[in-house]
């Protein structure tokens, strides 16, 4: 089976994790930090926090933010359910606001409209690896003064305006999942600006402790005090996970190199086949390419999914519209409430990309596909 995605781990990898196995430090140790500044020095931004999972990251975030019961948090509706979910875990309502048809990213005109006096935040997923209109929602917040979130789950690597993702939003959320731009495993991180949204991270990802004297209240006891101040989780990456983390770092330009150069290899060997719509070409060389994402008339996408698999590819969909989820219908979002996100989760397909995809499994998939579109009378 060619998988959609999969992780890339070398020796240099497994030496790296190896070491930290040995060295004293499994959590709680030198190389969390080593891995922050990494994505830190990449990214340019000021703080970053590590967490255990791009999902805990994004909880960490929207506490940070302040969100809490009464509050609207606009969502867009293509996105991993965990983007709304977050919203739920600190007793926000997820608004889910429709996409552009092209990119899959949110629309800032029909975001505009959604907010109301209750509205916090707003997130802006970058579908796929492309970055969302990141100046256009940036500006629709500050003009309301909320506060924006950049789920940046697959897009660590890539560049809005020759600038790269992590500092184009108040906070921007990084995953690690092994699909992902590079993989700890499970991990996730926040990169901010901002000291006090990187105090308050800092806090919840261990119990909400601190042991900073200039923070404790009860400043009477001896050096091993430390205060619960707020109510946190342990939602800490390891040291095994983070020394995987800053090796992997080394090699993200190269990951994304491929995976642009792969891309760019599938729009040519689609050039003239029938039946199947391409993403976007726009920022070819902005996006890291997490997904490509093809359409496909929305009648026998799952036809043509299943031959695709039977066929030995692994292919997906990204998404099903988070509020057509079951648990969100039992919440009261009912479908027909964002029509481009339905349209595009109806009609999506996800077709193997990877950095170690080669040419001749490309041209398998692109021959496989062609050939069932035929099937259905779509001749190239
Ligand atoms: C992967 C992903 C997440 C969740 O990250 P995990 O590390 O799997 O918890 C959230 N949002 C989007 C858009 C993602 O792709």
């Amino acid at each position: 089976m060619i998988p959609y995605s999969r992780q890339e781990i070398g020796a240099d990898d497994i030496r790296a994790v190896v070491k930290t196995l040995k060295s004293p430090y499994l959590t709680q140790g030198p190389k969390i930090k080593e891995f922050e500044d990494a994505l830190r020095k990449y990214t340019g931004a000021k703080y970053c926090v590590a967490f255990n999972s791009g999902t805990a990251a994004l909880h960490g975030a929207y506490f940070a933010a302040g969100f809490k019961k009464g509050d609207e948090v606009i969502v867009p509706a293509l996105t991993f359910a965990a983007t709304g979910n977050a919203a739920l875990y600190v007793g926000a309502k997820p608004v889910f606001v429709d996409v552009d048809n092209e990119t899959g990213n949110i629309n800032v005109l029909a975001a505009a409209k959604k907010i109301t006096k209750r509205t916090k935040g707003i997130i802006a997923v970058d579908f796929a690896g492309r970055p969302a209109d990141l100046d256009g929602v940036r500006r629709l917040a500050r003009g309301h003064n909320i506060i924006l979130i950049e789920d940046a789950a697959q897009a660590l690597g890539a560049t809005y305006k020759n600038r790269k993702v992590g500092t184009l939003a108040d906070m921007t959320m990084f995953s690690f999942h092994p699909v992902k731009s590079i993989t700890t495993g499970e991990g996730g991180a926040i990169l901010t600006n901002d000291r006090s949204y990187h105090e308050k991270l800092i806090m919840f990802r261990s119990h909400g402790l601190t042991k900073d004297p200039k923070k404790l209240k009860d400043k009477t006891h001896a050096a091993w005090h430390q205060e619960m101040q707020l109510l946190g989780y342990n939602y800490r990456l390891t040291d095994i996970q983070a020394a995987l983390g800053v090796n992997q770092m080394k090699k993200l330009d190269r990951f994304i190199n491929a995976r642009r150069a792969a891309a760019a290899r599938y729009f040519k060997l689609f050039e003239g086949v029938r039946g199947v719509t391409l993403p976007t070409h726009e920022g070819l060389g902005d996006s890291a390419w997490h997904l490509f994402v093809v359409h496909i008339e929305a009648q026998i996408r799952d036809a043509v999914f299943t031959k695709l698999r039977t066929a030995g590819i692994g292919v997906q969909v990204h998404y099903l519209p988070v509020y057509l989820h079951p648990y969100y219908a039992g919440l009261g979002y009912r479908k027909g409430q964002c029509p481009n996100a339905e349209r595009f989760s109806f009609s999506a397909l996800s077709i193997p990309l990877f950095p170690r995809i080669t040419p001749e499994e490309q041209k398998f998939v692109v021959r496989k596909l062609t050939s069932i579109m035929q099937s259905y009378g779509k001749k190239g």
